[in-house]
């Protein structure tokens, strides 16, 4: 399952989002820096309205959503890079996720302290990103003593490595995210080895104060990010208010909408910014649907038909042979199975297929 690790400074809403968000009380949400000292991790899943439509077309009442894991992980200080606060800690935990979510606070409140002084949420994404940077340099200069000892023995792969290294050093030291760096289709993949920190997508969850949730768009902070993620790659930002998702928790469902539609809202941000973290993660849904369960997979845009098989079953990647694919759209459309068979929709695709979103797969495979 893919990893999103929230991040972001001490007490702007990391724990109470992470609650919100896997609607466990796991992570302790409190008014002091470094209440969340372990990596709390959740399971979310993914809002879909194809699965319900599935389930009446297969006749089976258990359908399963996709899933993200998302990870609370421990407050971020400056310093971090040199072992800082909960520093080496945070920057291992934040190396085994796939995307970022870093949580910036655009609330204010006298009750509840700032670390660095007074709300700005620019300030704060710099503050973590040029600790993810330095980190970032450390890496990248242990890699190039390994790279130049392969490059030296004339080893192809260390050659290329090198001269990547080489160019993504100064783009660092100049205080550039590795995901800025101009880089072509292989050197992005060679880059992925790095395991770079600033090489991970980024969603900036701008955490407004209850009254401003209707119109977070106008918002002075969220502006702000708004304007610094137009000038940045991999970048995207949504805005949520996170105690109003820890206060819908506990709520029946009509009371909940009840309570969101007084603060002139539809929901608190939450669904968008899952929604937002499965885009930005590059991952498309593919579905299976049979009489026993309708199930959402989740797989990366491009995946080929046995890497698709795979995440249901490595036995089903290895032995893959052929997949039966109908589209959720026809399938819908024609309201059947049967149908759909009929009007010739359903194709057997080999193992050069690429996955297309909202297909409907069957996999025939040796075991
Ligand atoms: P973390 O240190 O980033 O994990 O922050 P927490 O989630 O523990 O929150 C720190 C404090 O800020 C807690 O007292 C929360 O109740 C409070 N808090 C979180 N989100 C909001 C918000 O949107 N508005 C206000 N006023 N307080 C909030």
């Amino acid at each position: 399952m893919l990893k999103a690790g929230i991040v972001g400074l001490p007490n702007v809403g990391k724990s109470t989002l992470f609650n919100a968000l896997t609607r466990s009380r796991k992570a302790e949400a409190a008014n002091y820096p470094f209440c969340t000292i372990d990596p709390n991790v959740g399971v979310v899943t993914v809002p879909d309205d194809r699965l319900e439509p599935l389930s009446k077309i297969s006749k089976t009442s258990v359908t399963v959503p996709a899933a993200i894991e998302f990870v609370d992980i421990a407050g971020l200080v400056a310093g971090a890079s040199k072992g800082e606060g909960l520093g080496n800690q945070f920057l291992a935990n934040i190396r085994e996720v796939d995307a970022v979510v870093q949580v910036v606070r655009c609330f204010e409140d006298p009750d509840v302290v700032h670390t660095m002084g007074g709300i700005d949420p620019v300030r704060d994404i710099e503050v973590i990103t040029t600790e993810l940077v330095l980190a970032d340099l450390d890496a990248v200069a242990k890699r190039i003593e390994k790279a130049q000892k392969k490059a030296r023995g004339g080893d192809k792969e260390g050659i290329a490595e090198l001269a990547l290294l080489e160019k993504l050093q100064p783009h660092l030291n100049a205080g550039k995210t590795a995901n800025l760096l101009p880089a072509t289709p292989e050197e992005t993949a060679l880059m992925k080895l790095f395991q770079l920190l600033t090489a991970k997508p980024v969603l900036f969850a701008c955490n407004v104060a209850e009254s401003d949730l209707a119109t977070a768009e106008q918002n002075p902070f969220v502006r702000k990010v708004a304007d610094y993620v137009a000038h940045h790659h991999d970048a995207a930002y949504v805005p949520i208010s996170a105690k109003i998702e820890a206060e819908l928790i506990d709520l029946p469902p009509d009371e909940a909408k009840a309570f969101l539609r007084d603060l002139g809202v539809e929901d608190s941000g939450v669904s968008s910014l899952i929604r937002a973290t499965y885009d930005l993660l590059g991952l498309q849904t593919y579905f299976t649907a049979g009489e026993k369960e309708v199930r959402a997979w989740t797989i990366k845009k491009g995946w080929k038909a046995p890497q698709a098989a795979g995440v249901i079953h490595t036995d089903f990647e290895r032995g893959f042979i052929k997949a039966e694919i109908v589209s959720y759209a026809d399938l819908a459309r024609l309201g059947s199975v049967a149908a759909a068979r009929e009007a010739g929709k359903y194709r057997l695709e080999g193992k050069d297929y690429v996955f297309q979103e909202g297909d409907v797969a069957l996999f025939r495979f040796n075991v």
